[in-house]
């Protein structure tokens, strides 16, 4: 007997069919005798239409009364399952955040869980009932609601497991597991049976939409035992774990390929080159809790050089608005973005011991005529910035240059 969370996302949640079939997945577990704690997101669509509402009334994404909004729609599939599985004829109980006592920091919109409340959850499963925990919710220190940004269910989920202790967390969702890339753009792209910690936290900030970047961090800090199932399919899915001393890792060099569309790059052009400058500007662009990603500098000409960053493409007006009043302070020549760029990434534990990655990256690349606008490297992964475009090519080419198709693919014999 094990105790288990199940997290079921809005895909899986998206009718009162698809909800019936949730059912059916939970029961499974309870009749394998494991006790189950389900954590649940809206139905799919719903979050972005409440959104749009308290838009459209003048909410922003970091209001109290936003984040009211927004937070029902995981009350409304919560109820929607604790009666399905009812009329199946089992004990379940629908608890929202408040109700289960999950307190966050105070920032509406993008809330940090601080604590969970155990006590509730154990003495329900002690009764025998199935608990169901409204995802993507806690309250804050004044009580008001607050939200954990969008896809944070997996947070929730990931947090529950950790704070009462369970012996797996089960994310499921409309695909089977983690793919070597978007399986819509690569159709050779192959599911992993494992991913590594370390990958995961790439991936999910590279683009790919598997697990929300703070639930793999959270699992990664209190070693949740993650697994990304299919609520539609029996498949295996993908075990996020952390590297062993037993893999191998000369095996594989890359072992996926991530695509992001989200971002825009904004460029100051003839800036004076002196100490301080770049600290100025990035200071005054992450006060108004704008995050960059990549950065550049040229190299100096005459005393003046010009700095290009980064942002996700929903801040790109904002940070313009900074980016040209501080080129005004500063004597800049101008301020130029670029909306329509795609951050192509690859990405391996196994690069640590492989050398050669960065070069068959640009190589294949330039094969296709793909200009890189930037570049930047970590120790386990190589992303290049090029025209929006080429996005999809370029996965194309870099699954099948890094031998990553279903046909070739290694991971599954290095566990
Ligand atoms: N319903 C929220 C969203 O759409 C949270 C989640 O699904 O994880 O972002
Ligand atoms: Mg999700």
């Amino acid at each position: 007997m094990a105790l288990i969370i199940q997290k079921f996302g809005g895909t899986s949640m998206g009718s009162i069919e698809k909800i019936r079939r949730v059912a059916a997945k939970v029961i499974k577990e309870k009749l394998n005798r494991n006790d189950v704690v389900v954590v649940v997101s809206a139905m799919g669509g719903e979050t972005s239409k409440l959104l749009d509402l308290a838009s459209k009334m003048g909410g922003c994404r970091n209001d109290m009364e936003t984040d009211l909004i927004i937070s029902s729609g995981e009350q409304v599939s919560s109820g929607l399952l604790s009666l399905a599985l009812k009329s199946e004829g089992y004990d379940a109980i629908p608890l929202l955040g408040h109700q289960v006592k999950i307190t966050t920091d105070e920032f509406y919109g993008k809330a940090r869980i601080s604590s969970i409340d155990v006590k509730n959850i154990y003495r329900m499963i002690k009764q025998g009932k199935i608990v169901i925990i409204a995802g993507f919710q806690g309250i804050n220190s004044g009580g008001f609601i607050t939200t954990l940004g969008r896809g944070g269910s997996d947070t929730t989920a990931v947090a529950a497991a950790a704070a009462i202790n369970a012996d797996r967390c089960d994310i499921y969702t409309d695909v089977d597991g983690v793919y070597t890339a978007d399986p819509s753009i690569v159709s050779d792209a192959k599911r992993l049976d494992v991913v590594y910690f370390d990958e995961m936290i790439e991936m999910s900030s590279l683009g790919a939409k598997v697990l929300q970047i703070r639930s793999v961090e959270f699992a990664m800090k209190y070693k949740v035992n993650l697994f990304v199932k299919s609520t539609f399919l029996e498949s295996k899915g993908t075990q996020i774990k952390f590297l062993g001393d037993e893999e191998d890792m000369e095996e594989l060099q890359v072992s996926s390929v991530a695509c992001d569309k989200d971002e825009a790059k904004i460029s100051i052009r003839g800036i004076p080159d002196k100490p301080g400058i770049a600290a100025k500007i990035f200071s005054k662009i992450s006060d108004i809790n704008i995050v960059v990603d990549m950065i550049i500098q040229n190299i100096s000409v005459e005393g003046h050089t010009d700095l290009t960053f980064t942002v996700s493409k929903k801040d790109l007006q904002k940070a313009i608005e900074i980016a040209s009043d501080i080129a005004r302070d500063l004597n800049a020549k101008d301020v130029i973005s670029d909306d329509k760029i795609a951050k192509i990434s690859v990405i391996g534990v196994g690069m640590r011991n492989h050398h050669g990655t960065a070069s068959m990256m640009f190589e294949s690349l330039a094969k296709e005529s793909i200009n890189i606008m930037m570049i930047s490297t970590s120790e386990i992964k190589i992303s290049c910035v090029i025209e929006a475009k080429y996005a999809e090519l370029a996965t194309r080419v870099l699954h099948d240059v890094f031998n990553l198709g279903e046909t070739d693919n290694k991971r599954d014999e290095c566990k």
